[in-house]
């Protein structure tokens, strides 16, 4: 019997392909430059990163038996439809946490501290417009948290005891936290934040969650960050806040729809500061995903319970 067929969408550390290729044949097709294109019929496991694994797609690759995300954000995977066909939908929870954590920070020191804007300044020959940048101190502030999970919970931790803020979270799924007070009402932390960042996953209630109405309950000194899903904000009524001035200024690493459009409403909005979906892409967690998510695979093909599995109720 010839080795199972592992199909891997898109570019990944290479020490995960090295975990798979003693045992698997691997189909990479970025690879050498070529398109993605389908799941080859052949192929035993995918590892997918923002590739779309839809139910055509399983029923067209019928030897499917393991999904493997490579990362965290799971709506680009069916999973309802995996499980019916009792196919594992792997991911890996923590692997890039710390990443995402660290980056919605940056985006939060960066509009605090006015980066963009005095980083251009200078280049621009205008150095003693140098009094328009001073910052905006973060000690002492309120930073609200829309879904303390796993990143939530990182930045919490983090900004609390590293900046000295004073934390608020929003989370109806959990009852307790050992740095963030909870809060029941969502406009109730909207209105109290001086930066809100959002840690939710995209879903049917989190779509569109920011919109012109929960926009009108923040100050208008506040600075909203997003790190989860572009989707969960209402684009267009941010950016029409950001230049009304009902905002002091956003921190965006997602969008509706990836790459954002050139005409993209958030490019020329003001006081933006805006990053290509980069969160998760640390140096580590990069090494983390690859591998977590080739072992999972490896372990399913194997016949071994992989570690993180998000539809358990179908393995033995
Ligand atoms: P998690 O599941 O650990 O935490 C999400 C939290 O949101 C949970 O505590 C949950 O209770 C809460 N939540 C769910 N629905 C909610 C709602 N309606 N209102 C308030 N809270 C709600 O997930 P995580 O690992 O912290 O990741 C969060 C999201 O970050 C992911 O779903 C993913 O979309 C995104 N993400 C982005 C990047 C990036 O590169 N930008 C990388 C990794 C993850």
């Amino acid at each position: 019997m010839g080795k199972p067929v592992v199909f891997v969408s898109e570019p990944i550390n290479p020490l995960g392909l090295e975990i798979l290729s003693p045992h698997c044949h691997c189909i990479a097709p970025w690879h050498d430059g070529s398109e993605t294109g389908e799941i080859p019929e052949a192929a035993e496991a995918i590892m997918v990163r923002t590739y779309s694994v839809t139910a055509e797609r399983m029923e067209a690759a019928s030897r499917l038996r393991v999904i493997a995300k490579h990362g965290v954000g799971i709506d680009n995977i069916d999973v309802a439809s995996a499980t019916a066909r009792r196919i594992p939908v792997l991911w890996t929870p923590e692997a890039n946490a710390d990443a995402v954590a660290q980056h919605a920070l940056a985006l939060m020191l960066g509009l605090a501290n006015r980066l963009a804007g005095a980083d251009e300044a200078l280049r621009g020959g205008r150095f003693l417009e140098r009094l328009d940048f001073g910052s905006v101190e973060l000690t002492g502030r309120v930073l609200g948290i829309i879904g303390l999970g796993r990143i939530g919970s990182r930045v919490a931790r983090r900004a609390h005891l590293g900046l000295g803020m004073e934390i608020l979270a929003y989370d109806p799924f959990i009852d307790a936290s050992d740095v963030a007070t909870l809060v029941d009402d969502l406009g109730e932390l909207l209105s109290r934040a001086d930066v809100v960042t959002l840690h939710v996953p995209l879903t049917d209630e989190t779509r569109g969650f920011i919109n012109a109405s929960a926009l009108a309950h923040m100050k208008p000194t506040a600075f909203l960050v997003n790190t989860s899903r572009g989707p969960v904000i209402d684009e267009e009524a941010l950016a029409q806040a950001l230049t009304d001035g009902g905002l002091a200024g956003a921190g965006i690493d997602v969008f509706r729809n990836e790459p954002p459009a050139p005409d993209h409403p958030f490019l020329t909005a003001p006081r933006v500061i805006l990053t290509p979906h980069v969160a998760g892409l640390s140096d580590q967690a990069l090494v983390r995903v690859a591998t977590e998510a080739a072992q999972g695979i490896l372990d399913v093909l194997q016949g071994r319970r992989p570690a993180s599995p998000v539809n358990p109720e179908i393995l033995p």
